[in-house]
């Protein structure tokens, strides 16, 4: 009885005096907010203590599980030297030996790491170092970029202006610089009897065409590599990826690859554009780099850029920065992540869980009302058709819906419009595997039955 006021009591002032992002605050009368007290590899729970399995690792961040005993040790024992140190004219042991493990992850080709702590701020580091270094090297016209349609790389303005989601742009497009958009090479939007290469090429020959038109006036392209995460988890050809880099060096354009969601062994490799074989100029990682643990985010870039600012002249430095760049806790949770990639061989044992996620999600693929099923690597995803939700105007409140249901059933997820998708920490076993697709199956079908009978 005492719990139940507690988790309502956290609830209720939550409500009065926290403003939750990405919320339309009004819709809580409806559906209620989920106080979380502790959490405990993939688990979380509420204050009354009711289980929830993390099926999309709290946004796309957590890799180890949550309280992992290992990251836990590494931000204690860091706590206990420095906390935090401004990082222009500092340095700390963390942020030298995390930025040569990530460099060595590139086999040296992006030596160079600028840290910030979120990731749209990465993402803004990348297009203004781009912009800068154009500038600095004679060529001022080159300012402008391109994105893929449905593209998505974060909220802040620049961010947003690269960003082709209408939901999140439609109030602040005024404040938008303009930016050329592309094709998404997206494999479901094939054309009848389109194969995937052909698709491929269509959408590569869309950035042929502008480049060979605009290229004089073009900084960087840049791309979600493989998955456009937030577009959906639509999925694209590795192929694509090798195009658009042959492209960008014969126009001298950048590429920048936002790796925020898809990096961190998340499509398999360590990083998505291993799968390609082919290196961006810039790279950009947040979300599961501390393992999900605190804020910290970085564009990686190669030595021709960093050399082009390293002069006489201080305003031709890459003058940008945060009050938290590189924040010692948020690089030793980063250091203890990455000695379990290797300590744990995880991209090794991904291979299996991979497996183990598409097996245990075969009803969805053979489900009628289901159409696209997908994966790469450990995100796996699949749309509802707009017949199986009865009323296509109704497809807005199908991820609400199935999100309540799945907290009823134990499970946390949160489609993308009909988009349901995983992407687990990289810690189930493939009873929990199972389990967490029993969930979003029993979910699914109160979903669409509770949809029939409205
Ligand atoms: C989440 C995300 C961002 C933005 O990161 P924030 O930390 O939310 O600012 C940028 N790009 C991609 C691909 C993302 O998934």
């Amino acid at each position: 009885m005492r719990n139940t006021n507690t988790a309502e009591a956290w609830v209720k002032r939550s409500l009065a005096a926290v403003w939750h992002p990405c919320t339309q605050m009004k819709q809580h009368e409806l559906f209620p907010l989920v106080a979380i007290t502790h959490g405990k590899g993939p688990w979380l729970f509420d204050a009354n203590n009711n289980a929830i399995l993390d099926a999309i690792s709290s946004w796309w961040t957590n890799l180890f599980g949550h309280a992992n005993v290992h990251i836990n040790q590494a931000i204690h024992a860091q706590l206990e030297k420095i906390e935090h140190v401004m990082l222009a004219g500092f340095t700390h042991p963390p942020v030298v030996e995390l930025s040569e493990k990530l460099s060595a992850l590139t086999g040296g080709h992006l030596g160079h790491a600028f840290y910030a702590s979120d990731g749209a701020s990465a993402v803004e580091i990348a297009l203004k170092m781009s912009h800068h270094f154009w500038r600095i090297t004679g060529q001022p016209k080159k300012r402008q970029f391109v994105c893929l349609a449905n593209s998505y790389h974060g909220e802040t303005l620049g961010a947003l202006a690269v960003t082709d989601v209408a939901i999140f742009r439609q109030a602040y497009g005024d404040l938008l610089q303009t930016v050329h958009t592309v094709m998404s090479p997206d494999l479901r939007q094939a054309l009848p009897g389109e194969t995937p290469a052909e698709l491929t090429q269509r959408a590569a020959s869309d950035v042929a065409q502008l480049f060979a038109r605009e290229h004089a006036n073009i900084a960087a392209f840049i791309i979600e590599p493989l998955v456009q995460c937030a577009g959906q988890m639509a999925m694209h050809d590795a192929t694509y990826l090798q195009l658009v880099r042959e492209l960008c060096d014969r126009y001298s354009i950048h590429l920048i690859a936002d790796e925020i969601a898809v990096g961190c062994g998340r499509t398999g490799h360590f990083f998505a554009c291993e799968q390609a074989g082919i290196w961006p100029d810039f790279l950009t990682l947040s979300k599961g780099i501390s393992g999900g643990y605190l804020p910290l985010s970085l564009s990686l870039t190669h030595e021709q850029i960093y050399q082009a600012f390293y002069r006489d002249d201080v305003r031709q430095g890459f003058l940008h920065s945060h009050s938290y760049t590189g924040n010692p806790l948020a690089c030793a949770a980063a250091l203890a992540s990455l000695e379990i990639f290797s300590s744990e061989q995880v991209l090794e044992k991904n291979i299996d869980r991979a497996l183990e996620l598409n097996r245990a999600f075969a009803w969805a693929k053979a489900d009628e009302r289901i159409e696209h099923f997908r994966q790469q690597g450990m995100i796996l995803a699949f749309d509802v058709k707009n017949t199986a939700l009865h009323a296509a105007s109704l497809t807005a409140s199908f991820g609400p819906q199935l999100f309540q249901q799945g907290l009823q059933a134990g499970v946390l997820v949160r489609p993308i419009g009909n988009t349901v998708y995983v992407m687990p920490p990289y810690i189930l076993s493939a009873a929990e595997t199972q389990m967490m697709s029993e969930k979003i199956c029993s979910a699914y079908e109160k979903t669409l039955d509770g949809r029939k009978s409205s």
